[in-house]
């Protein structure tokens, strides 16, 4: 079996990691915050000290950090992966960060005779407990199907998409979809509430109907029983957007869902602490604006 090493032990990556343990494979770990990666180590990981240990000892090495500084720091800074990649490595990149960057840094992978795909993801936190993300891989089609067996044992649907990059434009354009959902699920909750009519029940009639989605199920559960804590962070989604915006602006496109989404998550960043939460968290933007808790 390939050794696999895997970089950034967030709220994705350490369920993700373990089930490439739970799937058989050996795997080797890098966090900045060493302590996050203590549970896997309790399950045989093996803990190194830089990225690049990681890439030395592994045949594939999976990132999952936050935006596109970090994958390039993590790839290219000191002791990054880049150090150590030799012919035949792969690197998958499965953060979401930009499409641009990420031909770059495809370019300079295949330099070392190494590849890279990119391999962002849906489904959220929920989605990579259960195995269960769908996950977008752009890169070269032969490394992808050399990885369809690794990709498998953390995502549902696993799909080439097209040349590198086309991982990365395919998350973005997903974001878009999010965003437009959960801005209706909030501002359709407000509605509810003020129509006297019980959020759960609501919810309950609601998911057996053409309006049902992702996000009713995952964000709008979680409102319903006000979880503001992080599935996925509200920082991350406003630096989803600026790729997206970027995009969009590149194109000379008409964007309203995403340029509102953009306002109204901004002023959720701005309340105290609001970036920390989950995206969930636009319901409190929503209420405050209207003088009316759901
Ligand atoms: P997270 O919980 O904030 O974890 C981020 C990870 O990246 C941490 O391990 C962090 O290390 C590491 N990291 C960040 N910057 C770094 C740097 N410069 N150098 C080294 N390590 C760095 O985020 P997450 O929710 O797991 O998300 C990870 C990626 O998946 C993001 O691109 C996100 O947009 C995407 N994503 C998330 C979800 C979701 O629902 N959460 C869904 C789909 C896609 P420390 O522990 O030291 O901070």
């Amino acid at each position: 079996m390939e050794r696999i090493g895997f970089i950034g032990l967030g709220i994705m990556g350490v369920p993700m990691a373990g089930h490439i343990m739970g799937a058989g494979y050996s795997l080797s770990v890098f966090n900045r915050t060493k302590a996050k990666a203590s549970g896997l180590a309790d399950k045989g990981a093996a803990v190194l000290d830089t990225p690049a240990e990681v890439a030395k000892a592994s045949d594939i090495i999976i990132v999952m950090v936050s935006d596109t500084p970090d994958v390039e720091q993590v790839l290219f800074g000191e002791g990054g992966v880049h150090d150590a990649l030799e012919p035949g490595k792969v690197v998958i990149d499965m953060s979401t960060i930009s499409a641009e960057a990420t031909r770059s840094f495809y370019a300079k992978i295949a330099g070392k005779g190494a590849s890279l795909l990119d391999a962002p993801v849906s489904g959220g936190e929920i989605g990579a407990i259960n195995a269960a993300l769908t996950i977008m891989v752009g890169g070269d089609e032969a490394v992808f199907n050399r990885c369809t067996p690794l990709l498998n044992t953390m995502g549902k649907t696993v799909t080439y998409m097209g040349p590198s990059g086309a991982g990365q434009a395919c998350k973005m354009c997903n974001q878009v979809l999010l965003i437009g959902s959960l801005m209706g699920i909030c501002e359709g909750f407000l509605l509810a509430s003020k129509e006297g009519l019980d959020i759960n029940r609501f919810i309950d009639v609601v998911s057996g109907g053409a309006a049902a989605s992702a996000q009713l199920k995952i964000c709008g559960e979680k409102i319903a029983r006000r979880d503001f804590s992080p599935g996925f962070l509200m920082d991350l989604l406003a630096k989803d957007l600026e790729i997206v915006h970027q995009a969009q602006r590149a194109n000379k496109l008409f964007s309203p869902v995403t340029a509102l989404g953009t306002q109204i998550v901004k002023s959720v960043q701005a309340q105290d602490g609001g970036g920390r939460l989950g995206t969930q968290a636009m319901m409190l933007s929503f209420e405050k604006l209207s003088s009316h808790e759901i």
